[in-house]
């Protein structure tokens, strides 16, 4: 394969890098690729819609530097694992104390107010918000903060973490960043039994995370594409949410007051404010506008391109899968 249609395949977060070649779909349903380490040749595997409750009795953890990450890059799948039974919570790690207006408190707490808008939409059961500083995450101890997160990890017993991709590429914002590689070591660390000795002491089990969906705001080695057609409009309510900061919350209604001083109307914005917002979401921030106000290809594109109506991208990686017990059922032999 020529190197430009093999990394068109690969890396669909970033519109100057996307292809206009269909990538390569793996359509069926199954364990075929969870437990392989991604790799640059992996096919992209389509989760689909599940019927019943298969992730009941599992937990999930969405993972945000600030409110608005998880709503614009992957509120759809995080609707749709809860939807599918998860026990879901929603960690955030900054006070986003860099965004809004008004003083450093009014924005502090109008940012605390939409997380548990986004919180509520997304059907998650709780809010943990770490308080990191808006902005100056670089200069955290990472140690601590990763202590945090793995006794939020056994105390929670968090089996998914859907949270920015640690490897992603291109990442300006160091809020982004470093919540993306605590995390990551997190997952990992928690499983162990000799890390920080005194949580097990108080009656914590080592517990490892065995499922994380990474999205990013760039180019991406993106081995799953998420069907969230089902939940689209739960997404656009976890960005209706989002007032304080970021391209949703009520743009909608200001585009159609402005457009109204200037005796212009865009019918696709309906008759009142709340039709206005939830419009402008879907249509414009996660579909036509969605390069300019995301950064990543429009979420009905992506859907398209996979035969589904509405998608998001991920770098999945899922539990490993031993394969010891058929060696050893094959070809043992009788002592
Ligand atoms: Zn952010």
């Amino acid at each position: 394969m020529k190197r430009r249609e093999f990394v068109n395949d690969l890396l669909v977060g970033g519109g100057a890098l996307l292809g206009t070649r269909t990538p390569a779909i793996a359509q069926h349903e199954g364990t075929s690729l969870q437990g392989v380490t991604p790799s640059l040749n992996e096919e992209v595997f389509v989760e689909r819609a599940a019927s019943g409750k298969p992730h009941a009795g599992k937990v999930l953890a969405a993972v945000q530097p600030h409110t608005d990450d998880v709503p614009i890059f992957a509120g759809g799948t995080v609707a749709k694992l809860v939807g599918e039974g998860y026990t879901g919570y929603l960690i955030r790690t900054t006070n986003d104390e860099m965004a809004g207006s008004g003083t450093t408190g009014q924005r502090v707490w109008d940012n605390e107010r939409d997380t548990e808008g986004v919180a509520k939409a997304l059907g998650l059961q709780k809010v943990f918000n770490l308080e990191y500083r808006n902005h100056q995450m670089d200069e955290i101890s990472r140690v601590e903060m990763r202590a945090r997160m793995i006794h939020l990890i056994r105390l929670l017993k968090i089996d998914t973490i859907v949270c920015y991709d640690p490897w992603g590429i291109y990442e300006e914002n160091p809020d982004h960043y470093v919540t993306a590689q605590v995390v990551e070591a997190a997952c990992w660390m928690a499983g162990m039994d000799l890390d920080y000795p005194e949580q097990l002491a108080g009656g914590l089990q080592p517990h490892a995370v065995t499922q994380k969906y990474y999205f990013a705001r760039g180019p991406q080695i993106v081995n799953r594409v998420v069907d969230i057609s089902a939940w689209i409009d739960r997404k656009v309510a976890a960005n209706v949410a989002n007032k304080t900061q970021g391209p949703s919350g009520e743009n909608g209604a200001r585009l159609r007051a402005k457009l109204a001083v200037q005796k212009v109307r865009l019918p696709i914005l309906g008759n009142d404010d709340d039709a206005a917002n939830r419009a402008y979401i879907k249509n414009i921030v996660l579909d036509y506008d969605s390069l300019s106000q995301r950064g990543v290809l429009s979420d009905r594109e992506l859907g398209r391109r996979y035969g589904l109506e509405w998608a998001e991208a991920f770098h999945y990686i899922g539990p490993r899968q031993s394969l010891l017990d058929r060696y050893v059922s094959e070809h043992g032999v009788a002592l």
